[in-house]
């Protein structure tokens, strides 16, 4: 199935072989009795062969972008940028965020979701320049993906945004915020801090949009979340996009949303064309000699690699340095102007490896990338499915391997 398995085949466990207890520990330094959650996933669930997609699984959209009641220049920039026709969640959310309703939108990332809020919503600002748009992020390279896609579709429309993010220069978001920017964009914390601070009203802010819901109440962020959302005016149009609808969502929806629409477009938990499987290695140590192995395979042509621990994934892109393989990383102990670099410069395909932890798992789009290297094992499924999201998108296949001892 993968073109790596005669190179490493002794590290590769055969999809039917019998499966193997991962009662041991990984090495961890600094916290004892530390048992990774990721150990309790089955590793089967690691394992899956590609399905090409046919043409059952093709999708035949209600609306084309030229049907819905939106502004001749924003159709213009949507057909410049070489949309053809909208994504499911496009077609189904689009009318309702242009009917002024709440909307709950259940989607995995890479499902265009971001253009499916932002295209009637800078609409609603072509018409109405005076009102606002809020939009709340888990992590601030969401919050600048975002901005990007706005730019893109921003062509003689000059609608203004700000992004107001943790780790980057908070005099310069004050600056922006004093230049009555139309969208913000931001992290609940760096948002509550510039409210606290007076330089960011939310009096007339009409509209407020949750993106990886989900992803932000996982981060701690639900004090802050409400904190927010309860300083907004009502009536209001609340958007909710989260990957999956759990109890603690339910109940957000229910303290802040009216009536809410609720378009669900989410299929299978893993993506089918994304040819899953495991490698087996003896022991913690043997993992980067691994992992050298794969790297120097010709088809490994874009590679994104997670690790646990901050610290962990520092060192293994230094380790991979030194063997020769040019990587870079992304990490919470970044700032921020170093994460965007690191970001761009594999975006950009200027560095072939990126290694990351979580921080990369959710939101961002990288195009073509050809593998991801579960390195330590995720802590939950749900953070596995989002770690391989980020190969195989928008139809292209691609390989996920995990390393399991
Ligand atoms: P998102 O889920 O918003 O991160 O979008 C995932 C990718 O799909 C991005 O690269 C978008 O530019 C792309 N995309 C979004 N909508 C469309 C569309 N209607 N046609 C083609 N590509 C799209």
């Amino acid at each position: 199935m993968l073109a790596v398995r005669f190179i490493v085949s002794y590290t590769l466990r055969k999809n039917n072989s019998p499966q193997r207890s991962l009662n041991s520990r990984p090495r961890f330094q600094g916290r004892r009795n530390y048992v990774n959650p990721g150990l309790r996933i089955d590793i089967n669930r690691f394992v899956n062969r590609a399905q090409s997609v046919t043409s059952e699984d093709l999708y035949s959209p209600i609306h084309q972008f030229s049907d819905f009641a939106i502004d001749p220049i924003l159709k213009r920039n949507i057909e410049y940028k070489k949309y053809i026709s909208p994504t499911p969640i496009q077609d189904q959310v689009i009318p309702h965020v242009l009917d002024g309703k709440d909307v709950i939108g259940i989607a995995n990332t890479g499902t265009g979701k971001t253009a499916a809020f932002l295209i009637p919503l800078m609409n609603t600002l072509v018409r109405n320049k005076s009102d606002k748009v809020l939009i709340m992020v888990p992590t601030r390279e969401l919050a600048q993906q975002i901005q990007s896609e706005l730019f893109s579709f921003n062509n003689n429309l000059y609608i203004k945004s700000a992004v107001c993010i943790g780790g980057a220069n908070i005099r310069a978001q004050m600056r922006d915020l004093r230049n009555n920017p139309s969208f913000v964009i931001g992290t609940p914390g760096r948002l509550k801090d510039l409210i606290e601070r007076k330089v960011l009203y939310l009096g007339n802010f009409k509209t407020v949009v949750l993106d990886e819901a989900d992803r932000m109440l996982d981060m701690g962020f639900i004090h802050d979340v409400k904190e927010i959302l309860s300083l907004m005016p009502t009536p209001r149009q609340t958007l909710l996009f989260s990957a999956t609808l759990s109890p603690k969502i339910e109940q957000l929806t229910k303290q802040f949303q009216t009536n809410p629409v609720k378009v669900s477009v989410k299929t299978r938990e893993t993506l089918e064309h994304v040819a899953q499987d495991i490698v087996h290695v003896a022991h913690q140590g043997q993992k980067i000699d691994v992992l050298h192995n794969l790297l120097t395979q010709p088809d490994f042509e874009k590679v994104l690699i997670f690790g646990e621990t901050k610290h962990g994934v520092q060192e293994l892109s230094n380790a991979l340095n030194v063997r020769g393989h040019k990587s870079t990383a992304i990490h919470g102990n970044k700032n921020q102007n170093a994460r965007q670099k690191a970001l761009q410069q594999f975006k950009r395909n200027e560095i072939r490896i990126l290694v990351a932890t979580d921080v990369a798992a959710r939101g961002l789009d990288i195009p073509h990338v050809s593998h991801v290297i579960n390195f330590d094992i995720p802590a939950s499924y749900d953070d596995y499915v989002h770690r391989i999201g980020r190969t195989g998108r928008a139809g292209n296949p691609g390989k996920a391997l995990t390393f399991v001892r």
